[in-house]
């Protein structure tokens, strides 16, 4: 599933060639993904129009265009944007295709369906939005993301560090693999309870996703050029995980063994030396 730096290489990549393009042919698939706008809704308000700029929030991408109206895209857990010669053959499971004054077409391809398309139009955009960023937790690479904001929002709350920075709802974008990798970097155990984590601890948190979600977006500026071709996309960056998927292995630290557990349903990788179980763990959900 694209993670936060996959999204956000995605936009890096379409930087240098959307602004300033006007869109002039709108394809849209029949088939629903995740959530949808409808087709008149599109050919209503993208042809014509001209992109101003892309900006990101959590994992969706928004493409601001001249007239105010928001093209709001989200990859799910499958989905990847290219940028091709309009003449280039279609390919199964392309959802959106937008026709450019330039002679290329701008892709959203997703096998899974589990993406969305959005649009909102120029006399409701700013709404639309106030409520879509109030749903939204602090953004990892925002001036939101400090200690004093996790330690206000873990108070009265009773669940694991791993499932509070999951939450959207409380940090926008963190998917699994981060935060496997994040709190291993902090030395937390995915389980401690967050209303036992002191303000050092939560800077700990802090500084490691910062630092490792700004490596996997560097990571991933080296497959740009791949992601600008026909066929291309960033896909998973190639990093050198800690913990992710590594159970049985040797911990790059201490060279105990990485255990994998469930927590909240989701697969937790951890180092039992360097994350010590919490005093008194949540009970994992197996
Ligand atoms: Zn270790």
């Amino acid at each position: 599933m694209p993670e936060l730096p996959e999204v956000e290489v995605t936009r890096r990549g379409l930087l240098p060639f959307l602004p300033g393009r006007r869109i002039i042919k709108v394809m849209r698939s029949n088939k629903r993904l995740r959530s949808d706008a409808s087709r008149p809704l599109l050919t209503r308000h993208l042809p014509g129009a001209v992109i101003r700029t892309i900006d990101r929030r959590a994992k969706y991408l928004l493409f601001r265009l001249d007239d105010g109206a928001i093209l709001v895209l989200h990859l799910g857990m499958s989905g990847k944007l290219s940028l091709v010669a309009a003449d280039t053959p279609r390919a199964r499971h392309d959802h959106l295709c937008l026709g450019l004054d330039n002679g290329r077409e701008l892709r959203f391809n997703d096998a899974r369906r589990f993406g969305s398309i959005l649009l909102w139009p120029s006399d409701q955009a700013k709404q639309l939005e106030e409520a879509f960023a109030a749903q939204l937790g602090m953004e990892p690479l925002g001036p939101d993301f400090t200690p004093a904001s996790l330690l206000a929002a873990s108070r009265a709350r009773s669940l694991g560090v791993k499932a509070l920075l999951m939450d959207s709802r409380i940090v926008a974008g963190i998917g699994n693999i981060y935060a496997n990798e994040i709190l291993f970097a902090a030395g937390l155990h995915p389980l401690t309870p967050v209303s036992g984590i002191s303000r050092a601890q939560w800077a700990r948190v802090v500084a490691a996703g910062r630092k490792i979600l700004r490596a996997a977006i560097r990571a991933g500026g080296s497959t740009i050029a791949d992601f600008l071709g026909a066929s291309g996309h960033p896909g998973y960056f190639q990093l050198r995980f800690a913990v992710y998927k590594r159970q049985g292995l040797p911990c790059r630290c201490c060279g105990q063994s990485i255990v994998r557990t469930t927590v909240t349903g989701r697969a937790t990788y951890f180092c039992p030396a360097c994350q010590p179980s919490p005093g008194r763990p949540l009970q994992a959900k197996v």
